[in-house]
């Protein structure tokens, strides 16, 4: 079963070194040694010299886990993730997060953000850094997206929800969003996982779930960002999983949104479940009705893209709703 054992951020060598004795393991370089990022050891041991162990200097945290995913199913439910304006995503009410797939000046994001907001939306989403199939297609406006998203939120107070693409970029992205997403390309990117996770700001985390993961991966990719909060010693998960469709052989659909999947991650992970139908629809004739479905098994909250003049978006404009269509959708969760 594995140890968790947080070290001070100013640990010296032999703290590591005590700690390993005490746990049999002749050197911090042995196979059931696991170092992330900043300090944080996982040792695969068993657990008898665990409260020595936290006695020891240097260790900040020690705690032994017991499953093969231990902190997702650990989780008590309390409640969902709150939001800044005081909305519980996992509250009981779903909780509609909209807005374009990419920021792309100023008075569009003021524009979508307003329109949203009267709507009905509790958060507004925008990517200043957008992963991109295409190294030529347009990438985003990075921190100049992120100024223009602050502005939103400060005319609109909807929080905001924004993609970190590269671990370069979370200190950037933490200062600005107060949602940080991590978008499906990167739900394998282990080492952006912990670094979210375990970000001082302690910020929400929105995790889609990758295009081609299984349940368990996308399960254990929350797990580590749990180890970062755990290594940040920030109690509360503060983590959303977002199922966003997945690739399977039927292609009349961009992706095939996995409804199942709802209640699958509510059962075992015990974090707020929300569903993008548009990324699974890739038309936006499909997103209510993908919604309606994601709603139907127990989502969270929805997270899709809106644009004032979809057509002319400069990314997924297919699957990007005009504001009626958003109204639309607005009345199904109400329904
Ligand atoms: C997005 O939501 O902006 C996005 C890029 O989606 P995904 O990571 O699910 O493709
Ligand atoms: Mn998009």
């Amino acid at each position: 079963m594995p140890i968790v054992i947080s070290f001070e951020p100013n640990a010296a060598p032999e703290s590591a070194k005590r700690v390993l004795d005490l746990l049999d393991i002749p050197s911090p370089e042995d196979g059931r040694c696991r170092w992330h990022d900043g300090g944080l050891l996982v040792v695969r041991s068993e657990s008898a010299a665990l409260d020595r162990v936290r006695q020891e200097r240097g260790v900040a945290r020690a705690v032994s886990l017991s499953s093969s995913h231990p902190l997702v199913s650990a989780t008590a439910r309390k409640g969902g993730v709150r939001l800044p304006n005081g909305f519980e995503i996992g509250g009981g009410k779903a909780g509609l997060i909209a807005g374009p797939c990419s920021v792309e000046s100023r008075e569009q994001v003021l524009e979508i953000a307003q329109m949203a907001k009267e709507a009905g939306a509790v958060a507004l989403r925008g990517g200043a850094f957008k992963p991109r199939t295409s190294p030529y297609a347009f990438g985003g406006l990075g921190e100049r997206g992120l100024v223009y998203l602050a502005e939103a939120r400060e005319k609109t107070g909807l929080p905001i929800v924004t993609e970190a693409l590269d671990t370069d970029h979370v200190d950037l992205v933490a200062r600005y969003a107060d949602v940080i997403q991590i978008g499906s390309r990167n739900m394998a990117n282990y080492p952006l996982l912990f670094r979210v996770g375990s970000h001082p700001s302690g910020k929400p985390i929105l995790l889609k779930r990758g295009l081609a993961a299984t349940i368990d991966e996308f399960i254990m990719a929350a797990e580590y960002v749990l180890l970062g909060r755990l290594h940040a010693g920030v109690d509360e998960p503060r983590l959303m999983l977002c199922e966003r469709g997945i690739r399977t052989f039927e292609t009349s659909l961009r992706f095939t949104l996995d409804v199942g999947a709802i209640p699958v991650l509510h059962e075992k992970a015990r974090l707020p479940v929300v569903a993008d139908p548009s990324h699974a629809a890739g038309a936006r004739r499909f997103v209510v009705p993908l919604a309606a479905a994601a709603l139907a098994a127990g989502a969270d909250g929805l997270l899709v893209e809106v644009h004032m003049t979809p057509d002319q978006a400069w990314s997924d404009a297919d699957q990007t709703l005009d504001p009626a269509l958003l109204r639309e959708l607005v009345a199904v969760m109400r329904r």
